[in-house]
């Protein structure tokens, strides 16, 4: 057995998973799945722990943090672990730099507002998003033009086949846009248990984006940045605690100058931005002008206020979810030529972990 962990705390944690467990209120589209074993991780220990009896009793595991950026479609078989690691130091660094540590299982807003209350400055325009610190390198979290990766300075892992803990420089995760090893290669092998964020004591903020400059009275400062995106975020965006949904549903899509001139043409109001050499076009603006906002389907539907977001009213499955999500494709890609990813992850994983 690869795992240098004592049998008899195997053992021990063997009574603290439980078995056959609702996954309904760990995703926030509320569908209600079961996870075949379950068990909550709140420290490194017993993360490792966690992964020895999955190792040995020869189970998948699948970790889940605040089930924000979810879509699960059946029971998943294995051990589904929550992440609650819990734990957050700051000490200074050279040019007024503070460098942060913070373990996986704390929740990101309530970071950024530390960081806020401690006047440093680098996570302001990511205030809001819904989840945990460990998940937000995965799909490299970004708003209002700043990504986690450019705060980011190390990630802490955990090898799921041997327990092993090291770090990783950021700069060797493969970050792009949404995207990262995390979400590839090392899917399924290693779980974040600790990220470290470079953050700036002085002023810097970055007010181009999303209208924020338009949006703040008088001299900008990191309160208000911070308060004006978690206000524009609140009339957006509906709250998963009142309105089941993952956030953005699909990605914004990536397209050649070529075939953007064309929709240009087609299309004088298309909203794009250039995005290294190609342009990146607002997938909410396709899916709203081909008719889908406030669309309402069975029990789910596309949310009224911003058509980038699909919501769950009633369904405990995700079938009319995956209908609904098909015929929106469906529909983009005959009146625009654009074919649109989905956002979310899909669980269960199709592929095998290495046990
Ligand atoms: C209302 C709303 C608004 C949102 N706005 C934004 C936004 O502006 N920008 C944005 O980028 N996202 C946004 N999201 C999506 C989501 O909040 C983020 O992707 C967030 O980082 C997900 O965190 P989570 O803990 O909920 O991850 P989960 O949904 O639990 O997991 C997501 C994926 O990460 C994996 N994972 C989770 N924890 C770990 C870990 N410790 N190690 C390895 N893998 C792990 C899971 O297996 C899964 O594959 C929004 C979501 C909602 C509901």
């Amino acid at each position: 057995m690869p795992f240098n962990t004592d049998d008899s705390l195997v053992q021990t944690v063997e009574a603290s998973i439980q078995k056959d467990v609702s996954l309904a209120t760990y995703n926030t589209f509320g569908f209600s799945y079961q996870a075949e074993y379950f068990a909550i991780a709140d420290s490194c220990e017993s993360l490792k722990v966690l992964l020895a009896w999955a190792n040995r009793s020869n189970v998948n595991v699948t970790m889940i943090g605040g089930g924000s950026n979810l879509l699960i479609s059946d029971h998943i078989g294995g051990l589904v672990i929550i992440n609650r690691l819990q734990g957050m130091q700051a000490h200074e660094h050279p040019n007024n730099l503070i460098c942060l540590t913070v373990s996986a299982g704390e929740k990101w807003h309530q970071v950024v507002e530390h960081a806020v209350e401690q006047s440093w400055y680098g996570i302001e325009n990511l205030a809001l998003i819904p989840g945990t610190v460990g998940a937000a390198p995965v799909q490299n979290i970004g708003a209002y033009g700043v990504e986690i990766k450019d705060v980011l300075a190390r990630v802490q892992v955990m090898d799921q086949t041997s327990g092993d803990v090291y770090w990783i420089n950021a700069k060797d995760c493969g970050f792009a846009y949404r995207d990262s090893h995390f979400k590839g290669k090392w899917k399924n092998k290693l779980i974040i248990t600790s990220v470290e964020l470079m953050l700036k004591k002085q002023a810097d903020l970055l007010l181009s984006y999303g209208g924020l400059a338009n949006r703040i009275d008088g001299e900008p400062t990191l309160r208000k940045v911070f308060d004006t995106v978690c206000a524009v975020r609140a009339e957006k965006l509906p709250n998963p605690e009142t309105l089941s949904n993952a956030g953005s549903f699909f990605k914004n899509p990536i397209v050649s100058q070529e075939q953007h001139n064309e929709l240009k043409k087609r299309f004088s109001d298309l909203v794009s931005f250039a995005f290294e050499d190609n342009f990146k076009l607002a997938a909410g603006w396709l899916i709203d002008q081909a008719g889908w906002k406030g669309k309402k389907s069975k029990g789910v539907g596309v949310y009224d206020k911003q058509a980038l977001v699909l919501v769950n009213y009633t369904e405990q499955s995700a079938d009319a979810l995956l209908d609904l999500e098909t015929q929106i494709k469906q529909s983009i890609l005959e009146r625009y030529g654009v074919e649109l990813e989905r956002e979310p992850v899909q669980l269960p994983v199709q592929s095998n972990t290495a046990h």
